[in-house]
């Protein structure tokens, strides 16, 4: 009878888990949330065969709501399935840069490497030239300062750099070689995906790291290559010239022999003859990536520590402005504009390159008023309950606060915070969509290029409350 009744709950916590895995891949949220309820257990339940979990398929098919939900019913952030692939690294892979986010808020490990070639989450978004995501796994890597270009500039060029921060591990991180010394760079270079080569370059990928014969690179490349003999494989003009500009040697020969020229004619990409056969003249100015967002560190470390998602808060007096729901829980450095946290990641996240700030570049336009973010700090508790009135967001430009960004805390302190602040996940299902903003009288240089966070639903009212000024 014992028996009989474990092989009946067997069969019951499978069909279950079936049912689960299907509501993950579907995004059917509600379905999830409820079998959830009944069991937590079923978070950790992996399909037969190809042991994906229920967090890979909500993973790989961008239902971040689930991928939320099921990381507060404690399943294993880092899972892998039957290649050794983790949930980010699938996310990273469909380009799920919002799954990427919440995964690398949950603190999702981003060195992990899959056991078919050793690949990365950094390898897999590169490769499909998903340049978000690649910036959301740099987040801890990133500092949030305006002279961080600088600082990388002293570090091509061999000097020593006059800086704090953790350039080192930046440059293990983003140069991590997968099977056959492939990098990162070398595989967003022969996939053509330009965006990717530029953020790579900026963030310190070396244009010098060559593959090795173990006889898992491309044959017809050959080992010893770097990323320009792989992006002449590519074809690819503009990735050509973004790695020439960033030093790359034209005649480094490979262990074949061939310089990149050699590559490309061998794979008949004649239109590379000009920019490989001869050397750039001066030292060409370098574009800075649009994808740098440098507040991005100091948003993530108060969204661990403070919670991402708090409540809308019905009764609030001073909304944050961007959605007109959650309580202003942080501020913009430099001109004190006040937004909740998840506005302000999303900002981060999203807002890149569509505005013209008022900034160093890799600052994030303030969505009030252009000014340039390089970072935000928490506001004060006591601003957080509305004991003391909080600044208007018409505060005269250039005010500064005297706060200081907080410092990271240890995972698992951020871990229990994120806990303690989880909330009725329908509120996820926001959309922010990339509606421009109406005209705002404070930006008036550039109206027509505000890129919203703004809600659809709510887009109205901001317009009301914005006419008011
Ligand atoms: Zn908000
Ligand atoms: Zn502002």
């Amino acid at each position: 009878m014992k028996l009989l009744s474990a092989v009946v709950n067997s069969f019951g916590c499978s069909a279950s888990g079936e049912r689960l895995v299907s509501a993950a891949r579907d995004g059917d949220f509600q379905e999830a949330q409820a079998l959830l309820e009944c069991n937590p257990r079923l978070a950790r339940y992996s399909t037969f065969g190809v042991r994906n979990s229920p967090l890979h398929f909500s993973a790989a098919h961008g239902h971040h709501e689930i991928v939320h939900l099921l990381l507060q019913s404690g399943v294993d952030i880092d899972l892998r399935n039957y290649r050794g692939q983790t949930a980010l690294m699938q996310a990273c892979q469909h380009g799920h840069w919002e799954v990427v986010l919440i995964l690398v808020l949950f603190g999702a490990n981003v060195h992990k490497a899959d056991y078919l070639n050793g690949g990365t989450a950094l390898h897999l978004a590169a490769t499909n030239g998903h340049s978000r995501c690649i910036r959301l796994l740099l987040a801890d890597y990133i500092p949030s300062i305006p002279n961080f270009r600088e600082i990388m500039s002293q570090i091509r060029d061999n000097e020593e750099p006059i800086s704090e921060f953790d350039h080192k591990a930046l440059s293990q991180f983003i140069n991590q070689s997968a099977d056959g010394g492939i990098t990162a760079l070398h595989m967003a270079a022969l996939n053509a995906q330009a965006e990717s080569v530029q953020l790579l370059l900026e963030f310190g990928a070396s244009v010098s790291e060559v593959t090795i014969g173990d006889g898992t690179v491309i044959d017809l490349i050959g080992p010893g290559s770097t990323a320009l003999h792989y992006a002449a494989c590519g074809g690819n003009a503009k990735c050509c010239k973004l790695l020439i500009a960033w030093g790359a040697s034209l005649t480094t020969e490979n262990e074949n022999g061939w310089t990149p020229l050699m590559v490309a004619r061998s794979w008949h990409k004649s239109w590379l003859e000009d920019i490989l056969s001869t050397e750039p003249v001066g030292r060409p100015k370098l574009i800075p990536s649009r994808y740098l967002s440098l507040p991005l560190m100091s948003i993530v470390q108060i969204s661990r520590e403070y919670g991402w998602n708090s409540k809308s808060a019905p009764g609030c007096q001073d909304p944050c402005v961007v959605c007109l729901e959650r309580k202003c829980t942080v501020a913009a450095e430099g001109c004190d504009h006040e937004f909740c946290t998840r506005c302000a990641l999303y900002l981060c996240s999203t807002n890149w390159g569509t505005t013209i700030s008022r900034g160093p570049p890799g600052s994030v336009s303030c969505p009030l008023c252009r000014n340039g973010i390089v970072s935000f700090v928490k506001l004060p508790e006591k601003a957080l309950v509305k004991e003391v009135a909080r600044k208007s967001f018409l505060l005269p430009i250039g005010q500064r606060s005297h706060e200081t960004p907080s410092k990271a805390t240890p995972l698992t302190s951020q871990l229990r915070s994120l806990e303690l602040c989880h909330v009725d996940d329908t509120s996820l299902g926001v959309s922010f969509c990339c509606q421009r903003l109406p005209s705002i009288n404070l930006c008036r240089e550039t109206p027509n290029i505000c890129h919203s966070l703004v809600p659809r639903c709510v887009n109205r009212n901001l317009q009301n409350h914005l006419a008011r000024y």
